[in-house]
């Protein structure tokens, strides 16, 4: 199958409340150019020097989302250019991006990474530090960056209750945040979902899928 038909065939699954980022990261420029030519304009990477190359190379109306952990040292070389940054999960981390936008005289989109999935190894806030965060005064006080929502991963299993009990449980964390309402929110975004699993996320309240294989092929 050609990334266009398999680009083609999602689309048409995807209710259009819902957003595609076609997660291209480890792929050559001319398999996201073959994406662009299909009409994908949103491309997601993990690593920031990967996305920054490929940022270089690709037509400038592409919106760049960076799904990967972030280190805050390299926030730098995509504050410029990034979209939305996906997996913002320490008020350090937030202070950084902030710093950066300011520089770039923007304001730059983050979601919240919260730690949905029964694994140790995958990163993300709790639900008392996700509250912590955006009911302190540092948080308020942020100029440059403005929150959409959240992000999470479940846990890797075939088990689709377990998934389905995540992906339900993000959802319901993000309900509850919308009373704390902050300037520098402005909450619609669960992005949560990848090739193995978008389809039972979206059903769980997904409005942003990440899917990566089932465009491009393996990795
Ligand atoms: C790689 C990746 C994806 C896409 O995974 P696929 O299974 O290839 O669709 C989605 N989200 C994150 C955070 C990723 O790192």
């Amino acid at each position: 199958m050609s990334i266009q038909s398999n680009l083609n065939t999602i689309k048409a699954s995807l209710p259009e409340h819902v957003t595609l980022v076609a997660v291209s990261k480890t792929k050559p420029v001319s398999d996201l150019i073959q994406a662009y030519e299909a009409g994908q304009r949103i491309f997601g990477e993990n690593k920031i020097q990967e996305m920054t190359e490929k940022w270089e190379q690709m037509p400038k109306d592409i919106q760049w989302h960076m799904i990967g952990h972030v280190q805050s040292n390299k926030v730098k070389f995509m504050a410029p250019f990034v979209s939305l940054i996906h997996g913002v999960d320490s008020l350090k981390l937030l202070q950084e991006i902030n710093k950066q936008a300011l520089k770039n005289n923007r304001v730059i989109d983050c979601l919240l990474q919260m730690h949905i999935a029964e694994e140790e190894t995958k990163f993300g806030l709790d639900e008392n530090e996700l509250n912590a965060l955006i009911s302190s005064s540092d948080f308020k006080e942020m100029k440059n960056i403005r929150i959409l929502g959240l992000m999470g991963m479940a846990t890797f299993t075939e088990d689709q209750n377990q998934i389905k009990k995540e992906f339900t449980h993000l959802k319901t964390i993000f309900d509850s945040i919308q009373k704390l309402e902050t300037e520098n929110c402005n909450l619609n975004t669960i992005s949560m979902g990848m090739s193995g699993d978008y389809k039972l996320a979206i059903e769980c309240g997904s409005t942003m899928v990440r899917i990566g294989s089932s465009i491009f092929g393996g990795r």
